[in-house]
């Protein structure tokens, strides 16, 4: 029976390293039809805050990382203590003040390692271990034996950040007469320079990235890619596809570059598929928040906006960022767009539109169209001519969805108002 756990220390946010860790955890217990279990390592209770176990537990879900066992080593203490007491009885452990040490026989070590294969580890390098600290709580890597012992765990996959560890722990598995599980190290995940994943590269929280407007389901196949493949070169591969294929073999052990710019095209992706309801749904809070008198049209008309950006954006963000002007009172000029496209005075040609548009009745994107076009005619000018400075008076940008779409969802009201004041 394949178990597998992931053990994260509530003494930082879900970091985008970790999340991968959970994820091949993930997988490889649903592609086994085994067990994927939650240790909540908070046995440093200085460090440990229950605002990052929320933090981790929400980030979690979001991805779609379901658990089914959840276990809490702050609840374990007595069962840590037990077996410090057995190994001090068997002579293996002895007392420094009120620390326990484990006495490191001489010897050697070797870790099967499914991704880097066999390591071997004198011990001579490994001091006598601390296994209980004076304060009564144990260390992270007894407590971590004796757990993934007890939770019958068959495989430790970790970051290779962890494989100094490794020797260690094999050490007391040996003392306390426990069968080591496998261990699967995986790559580091490194940024543009090649140096560890850092704040340079791209947010580390997880919950950074659903605040900047990324789906869960783009960072879930960003991840998965992040040292492993399904072998074909496809970058594109849903959870359950790539479940069908994984396999620890297909890990790399080299250290998986972080590119920030495959994450956004990745997202673009998945904000295209989904459906405009949907992605209605997901952007309702973020223009709340954005917003918060705002009153948010109906839905439909929301829907409608939506659906004009959907195709361009790569984050939920862009469509914040490119409707200011549809939900801000005024629009905000891009400066460039401003002196390229408005430093002509054409009020004149405004003041025609403005009349014929306010003589529209039913004011949607064909009859808008209509009256554009006849002032044009009227001018004699070509369409273009009028098209951009309309759109950067309306939006406060030069590009954006069509113009006449443009003018639809903004309604007749606001439409006039700014072409009536911006040359004011
Ligand atoms: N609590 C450890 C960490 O967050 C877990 C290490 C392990 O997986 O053994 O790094």
């Amino acid at each position: 029976m394949v178990r597998v756990r992931f053990a994260p220390s509530p003494t930082g946010y879900l970091h985008i390293g970790s999340a991968r860790t959970a994820l091949f955890n993930w997988m490889y217990a649903r592609a086994q039809g085994g067990k994927f279990i939650l240790r909540i390592e908070d046995t440093d209770k200085g460090r440990s805050k229950n605002e990052f176990l929320d933090e981790i537990l929400d980030s979690m879900k979001w991805l779609g990382l379901s658990w089914d066992e959840c276990y809490k080593q702050s609840d374990r203490f007595d069962i840590y203590r037990k077996y410090a007491q057995k190994l001090l009885d068997e002579g293996k452990a002895y007392k420094d003040g009120e620390a326990v040490l484990l006495k490191v026989p001489q010897k050697q070590i070797k870790i099967y390692d499914l991704i880097r294969d066999e390591i071997v580890v004198d011990t001579k390098e490994i001091k006598d271990q601390v296994l209980m600290k004076s304060d009564g709580s144990p260390t992270y890597s007894f407590a971590c034996v004796i757990d993934d012992a007890l939770m019958e765990i068959s495989c430790v996959i970790r970051g290779e950040d962890h494989i100094s560890n490794t020797p260690k722990q094999i050490v007391i598995y040996e003392a306390l007469g426990l069968k080591p599980p496998k261990f699967a190290h995986l790559p580091l995940i490194l940024d543009d320079e090649r140096a560890r994943m850092s704040k340079r590269a791209g947010a580390v929280a997880v919950s950074e990235y659903r605040r900047q407007g990324f789906l869960p389901q783009a960072i879930v196949n960003y991840l998965m890619l992040l040292g492993w493949s399904p072998g074909n070169n496809q970058e594109k591969i849903t959870l359950s596809a790539a479940i069908k294929n994984f396999s620890i073999k297909r890990i790399n052990k080299a250290g998986a570059v972080f590119s920030l710019d495959k994450l956004r095209w990745l997202n673009g992706q998945y904000i295209k598929e989904t459906d405009t309801a949907n992605l209605t749904a997901l952007l309702i809070p973020f223009l709340k928040e954005k917003y918060p008198t705002a009153s948010l049209l109906d839905g439909k008309k929301l829907e409608n906006i939506v659906q004009l950006f959907k195709g361009r954006m790569t984050t939920l963000m862009d469509f914040l960022e490119w409707t200011d002007f549809i939900f801000a009172d005024q629009a905000q000029f891009d400066p460039e767009a401003k002196q390229k496209h408005l430093s002509q005075d054409r009020s004149k040609d405004f003041a025609l539109l403005v009349q014929a548009l306010e003589g529209v009745q039913d004011f949607n994107v064909k009859t808008v169209e209509e009256a554009f076009r006849r002032i044009v005619e009227q001018l004699g000018i070509p369409a273009g001519e009028l098209v951009h400075p309309v759109r950067v008076a309306l939006t406060g940008r030069a590009v954006g969805p069509g113009l006449f779409d443009t003018m639809a969802v903004l309604g007749k009201e606001k439409t006039v108002q700014r072409l009536k004041t911006v040359f004011k």
